[in-house]
């Protein structure tokens, strides 16, 4: 008895001395590979390698990049209250509030929203690589395959006058993309040039002072022909019925949205069908996808459009009527040159499904919404009706108004691929 007890007694000492070990080596190994950032992507400002005593991170596949280590080496000054846990940096004509674990931002005055909310890591505030490179100017670029992320925000000549090169560019409050938009300026607007910061011009149109991005314009004014927009080569239409499955997108006194999405777009399918388009389904049932997989769906089949179909609601029961958004910055390079073709589906549609339905027609509106952001083809979002106003959640349960509405939306479809 004695001696099983005592060989008892040194095995659970020997698991106690495993245990604790485990407990230093654990975290003690995962810090080490964190600090060299063998695995994590390499940050270049200007060509130049930086080094942070964090290392960026990737956490639900956006990468989380030590703010104060990139915006000081931008030139800003930053500020951190213990207290209320905010960041505060400026530069020049910028100001950026940053309350810790919070997704929004203050730029200049006006909210911006991240897609993951700043988090602090070994002391140090980690927020998401595209706010952090962008709020001062900078254009960001990532390479997959090498793990390397490049910012730009390198200073341009100020040239005496520019000339508008694309279709329509913002003018914005302050020299960056997060900053709110003022004004906008179209093709080949020449402009004053009154200064010159990280790659933006200052100008004055319409006697206020604003920020154009130096990248959309022509120093001068001499001619240049801007290269023709890539027509869509497939007759393939992507149907996305918003929400689904646990999802269940907004609810009404009787619907919920995910089901009246489901059934509209059916519709939209049959239509086009109909008019020998090919249209493809993200879903045909009652079940979940996410966001990121609606858009994945389109990109891997070379789609020439998508679409995706909601209903909206509001916390007042009296808001109603039809609402069409795309997605197209001057910050993204890829879909700034869909611009125009992204508008112009917005467009149509909103145009077809107004005439078709006859509601409170509440326009086309910009919003980066993520099945626009990360489709790499023209896309729009439409929001039928408010399943939150009962009138209209009658109306979305009567079989002539889907129709309705679907036919709108198709017609709007083929409006687009006709032009
Ligand atoms: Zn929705």
């Amino acid at each position: 008895m004695n001696n099983i007890s005592s060989l008892s007694i040194n095995q659970h000492r020997f698991l106690i001395l495993l245990i604790i070990l485990s407990l230093f080596i654990g975290p003690g190994l995962f810090t080490a590979s964190a600090a060299t950032g063998s695995g994590s992507p390499r940050v270049f400002l200007n060509g130049n390698k930086l080094d942070f005593e964090v290392s960026p991170i990737i956490e639900n596949s956006r990468t989380m990049v030590p703010l104060r280590s990139i915006f000081e080496a931008m030139g800003a000054d930053v500020y951190w209250d213990d207290t209320s846990r905010v960041v505060t940096a400026s530069k020049g004509a910028i100001t950026v509030i940053l309350p810790v674990d919070s997704s929004t931002a203050i730029v200049n005055g006006n909210p911006y929203y991240l897609d993951v909310p700043s988090k602090i890591v070994n002391n140090r505030t980690l927020a998401p690589l595209r706010f952090v490179g962008e709020a001062f100017g900078g254009r960001v670029s990532w390479n997959d395959t090498t793990k390397t992320i490049h910012i730009d925000n390198a200073s341009v000549d100020k040239p005496a006058e520019v000339k508008v090169n694309v279709n329509r560019v913002n003018i914005r409050n302050g020299p960056s993309t997060l900053t709110a938009i003022i004004d906008c300026a179209g093709a080949g607007e020449i402009f004053e040039v009154l200064a010159e910061q990280d790659g933006w011009f200052q100008v004055s149109r319409g006697g206020r002072t604003g920020w154009l991005a130096a990248w959309l314009v022509a120093a001068g004014s001499e001619e240049d022909t801007p290269e023709p927009e890539p027509q869509p080569q497939e007759r393939i239409v992507v149907l996305d019925a918003g929400h689904g499955g646990l999802d269940p997108g907004a609810c009404g006194k009787i619907l919920k949205e995910k089901d009246v999405n489901l059934e509209i777009t059916r519709r939209v399918g049959e239509l086009l069908k109909q008019q020998g388009i090919t249209a493809v389904f993200t879903r045909t049932d009652d079940i979940f996808l996410s966001l990121e997989e609606r858009s994945k769906i389109a990109n891997r089949l070379n789609a020439g459009l998508f679409v995706s179909i909601h209903n909206n609601a509001s916390e007042l029961s009296s808001v109603s009527g039809i609402e069409t958004y795309f997605y197209a910055p001057a910050s993204n390079p890829d879909l700034f040159a869909q611009r125009g073709e992204r508008a112009k589906l917005a467009n149509a549609i909103q145009t077809e499904l107004v005439s078709a339905l006859l509601s409170n027609n509440r326009g086309v509106k910009e919003k980066n919404l993520s099945v626009l952001r990360n489709t790499l083809m023209p896309s729009a979002l439409v929001e039928v009706a408010f399943i939150s106003n009962p009138t209209e959640e009658a109306l979305l349960q009567d079989q002539d108004f889907i129709d309705r509405a679907a036919s709108g939306i198709a017609n709007g479809i083929i409006v687009f691929m006709n032009d």
